[in-house]
């Protein structure tokens, strides 16, 4: 039976997990959440599973919820979801589930892996600013790490039999996200209503955007050389309309396997969460013979700069990754509260990447200091 912290329990990957959770009840016991400002679904998750810890956003929600539930520790904040993450430290079947979105959940995982607690990790934005503490503190600590974003999970389910040495390149499909058959053009005038509206994948808002701009596709590379061990070089994005292969390995004798399912997070959610058994679900069987053609082309930089400035911004080192994160979140923040059209999120990252001057291997201060300023300062500019 695993003791379940579950970091982002209101959002899209949280929901799914608590499905999962509800179906498998001798399995699974969820015994910590966080929900941040999503009050009513808070109540309704610690009425359906009775969670022991809670966090929410701030101190005004905390104390609206302790009155309600006494026996429930209530806590808040930043520093709330780092409680989460490290609860029960002595308890040995505890697992954090990341499920949080942007950089805000790189300190509860890094608090889970000093204890020796599992990480499954939905929150890649971890992994971009953060890929080389939480790389050294893996080599230090028992603690595991279990992707579950949908092209990382396919190719450590590609990777389980083989040896590093064999291995030539990783490949990870993009969808191509709302706006795939627009036009440089056509994208000066769309709308957060469009951009909205993914063609395969239903998804938080934040990587919905970041889908359409390809900056996700960005994100998933560096977090593949975190994850998988390597040279970015070695990582390749192609564009797959389909989203039907998740993701591929290519080894040295040129043979490639590829891991193909139908688009539906419940998949890497539950591969992660059963992993080694293989547990049924209800997602839609793929029916090969009528699948037809499956499209697989390069992604061309021009049509998706930002795609190419993640691996600038990787190439550059140390806290470009922080700044190459940090103004993203704030863009797509400003894009979301219809602030910016969705042409100057590019150009907003692209600036503070080509202007910001790196520092090696920042430390976590460093790094939460520099995301501080760099979201103030973009704020400010656009009045949010
Ligand atoms: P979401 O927006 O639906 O949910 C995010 C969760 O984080 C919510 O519970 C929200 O309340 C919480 N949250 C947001 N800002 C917070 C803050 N400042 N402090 C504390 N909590 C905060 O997002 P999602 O789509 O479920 O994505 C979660 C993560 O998983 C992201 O990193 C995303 O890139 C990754 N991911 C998602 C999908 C998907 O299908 N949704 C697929 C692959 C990877
Ligand atoms: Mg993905």
């Amino acid at each position: 039976m695993k003791a379940i912290y579950l970091l982002g329990a209101t959002g899209s990957i949280g929901s799914q997990v608590l499905e999962i959770i509800a179906d498998h009840p001798d399995e699974f016991k969820l015994m910590g959440i966080s929900g941040y400002q999503n009050i009513d679904r808070i109540k309704a998750i610690i009425k359906d599973f009775q969670p022991t810890i809670v966090a929410v956003k701030d101190e005004g929600d905390a104390s609206a919820l302790k009155n309600d539930y006494p026996d429930v520790k209530i806590v808040y904040g930043p520093d709330g979801l780092v409680e989460v993450a490290k609860f029960e430290p002595e308890n040995d079947e505890a697992v954090l589930i990341n499920a949080l979105v942007g950089m805000v959940g790189l300190k509860p995982t890094i608090a889970a892996i000093e204890i020796d607690r599992d990480v499954w990790l939905a929150n890649k934005e971890t992994l971009v600013v953060g890929g080389h503490l939480i790389k050294d503190l893996l080599s230090k600590h028992k603690a595991d790490l279990r992707p579950i974003d949908s092209e990382h999970n396919a190719i450590w389910q590609l990777l389980h039999r083989e040896d590093k040495r064999s291995i030539k390149k990783l490949i990870i499909t993009a969808s191509g996200g709302s706006f795939r058959d627009y036009s440089r053009e056509a994208l000066k005038t769309v709308t957060l209503e469009d951009a909205l509206n993914h063609p395969n994948w239903s998804m938080g808002n934040k990587i919905t955007i970041d889908s359409a701009t390809m900056m996700n596709k960005g994100f998933e590379m560096i977090e593949a050389a975190y994850l998988f061990d390597l040279d970015i070089q070695n990582i390749e994005a192609v564009l797959h309309p389909e989203s039907i292969v998740h993701g591929m390995v290519e080894y040295v004798d040129h043979s490639i396997a590829a891991l193909l399912a139908t688009p539906d997070m419940r998949m890497p959610i539950s591969y992660a969460m059963f992993y080694p058994k293989r547990q049924t679900t209800s997602i839609q069987p793929l029916d090969i013979s009528q699948l037809g053609a499956l499209h697989f082309e390069a992604i061309d930089p021009k049509r998706y700069p930002l795609l190419g400035i993640a691996l600038e911004a990787f190439k550059k080192g140390g806290s470009t990754r922080t700044v190459l994160n940090a103004a993203n979140e704030a863009a797509v923040k400003l894009f979301l509260n219809q602030k910016i059209s969705f042409l100057d999120i590019e150009d907003i990252v692209i600036d503070y990447v080509r202007e910001h001057q790196p520092i090696a291997d920042p430390s976590l201060e460093e790094i939460y200091h520099i995301d501080a300023d760099v979201k103030q300062e973009i704020y400010q500019s656009y009045g949010l």
